[in-house]
């Protein structure tokens, strides 16, 4: 489905069956001589079907169709494989791009599941080749060319600039419109449902990062948010202050459960309140499981760096305690 948004910019439904996210936004910003898709969908045939159909319909001559992924995750990046032979250039950042490319490598996948199993998730047997990044990923890797903070892309009537906002991942980046005041900003900030936090290292500091990143959004002048999920937004300063309470009643949740007695990370999550169909953690799919312990540990690991969680390695397992 594909709706326009503002002159020249394109948002492109692409469905995400079985997914609670629904669907993908994917833009597409339409230049006389080159236009620029914004994410693509998981590798699965249904995503593929709405993506190509849509620039077909909108006339795309890929040739000149340069490519931007805002982040590592698989729903933005999975179908990246599909314009190599085609598109002058593919865009992202250095710290995500290396880390889609490295998705295609099973041993990385591995070096995850070891980080899931110190997060107590081997008594649920969750598996790696159960994860939709896995299974949804790149098909080969992508010689990106690489963007940073304050680098400029002019497509069409509008000149973007390159704003980094790590947090949701290591390095994800959004695009920035000054003039028309746009503000392209993948799942950075989202309307109704708030971004993941996951885990990239049991040292992370990704909340941290993430609610420092949120202010300096607060400063942008932006009429219209562009999202990767749901809702345009009109009141970015309103959403980013819910996000940033959201998170601050979760650390206090993640606090009031942590006991003298070391509790794993998977413990803790269980214990969390979920907004998912499922009557309790033993009804969870195995990749919310793993989305559920990554947003626990980002938690567990804010109130560490505060000096409120002590934490310890015992049989293999990390764990935290008052
Ligand atoms: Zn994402």
């Amino acid at each position: 489905m594909i709706e326009k948004v503002y002159p020249g910019i394109f948002q492109i439904k692409i469905k995400l069956p079985n997914n609670p996210l629904k669907e993908l936004n994917s833009y597409l910003i339409k230049g006389d001589d080159k236009s620029l898709l914004i994410d693509t969908g998981f590798n699965r045939e249904e995503c593929k079907e709405d993506l190509f159909e849509a620039l077909k319909e909108l006339d795309i001559d890929l040739d000149k169709l340069d490519v931007f992924i805002t982040h590592l995750h698989a729903d933005h990046s999975g179908n990246v494989s599909e314009f190599i032979k085609t598109s002058p250039k593919i865009y992202t950042s250095e710290t995500d791009g290396k880390m889609i490319n490295d998705m295609v490598i099973d041993q990385h996948w591995k070096d995850m599941e070891k980080d899931m199993l110190l997060c107590g998730l081997g008594i649920d047997n969750v598996k790696y080749t159960d994860h939709p990044a896995y299974k949804f990923r790149l098909s080969e890797p992508v010689d990106f060319t690489f963007l940073r903070e304050g680098d400029y892309l002019k497509v069409g009537a509008y000149n973007f600039k390159v704003i980094s906002t790590p947090g949701h991942t290591p390095g994800q980046i959004g695009l920035y419109e000054e003039e028309h005041k746009l503000y392209f900003s993948g799942d950075h900030i989202l309307d109704i449902i708030t971004p993941n936090i996951a885990f990239w290292s049991v040292e992370s500091e990704d909340l941290k990062t993430y609610i420092k990143e949120l202010d300096k959004m607060k400063e942008l002048e932006i009429d219209y948010i562009f999202p990767a999920h749901r809702n345009i937004m009109t009141d970015h300063p309103r959403r980013a202050i819910e996000i940033k309470e959201h998170h601050f009643e979760r650390i206090e949740e993640v606090y009031n459960l942590l006991k003298e007695e070391p509790q794993t990370v998977r413990d803790i999550a269980a214990k969390m309140t979920w907004r998912i169909r499922a009557n309790d953690w033993s009804e969870f799919p195995p990749a919310q499981k793993w989305f559920a312990s990554g947003e626990a540990l980002s938690h567990l690991e804010y109130l560490h760096g505060e000096g409120k969680a002590k934490k310890i390695l015992e049989d293999d397992l990390l764990k935290y305690s008052i």
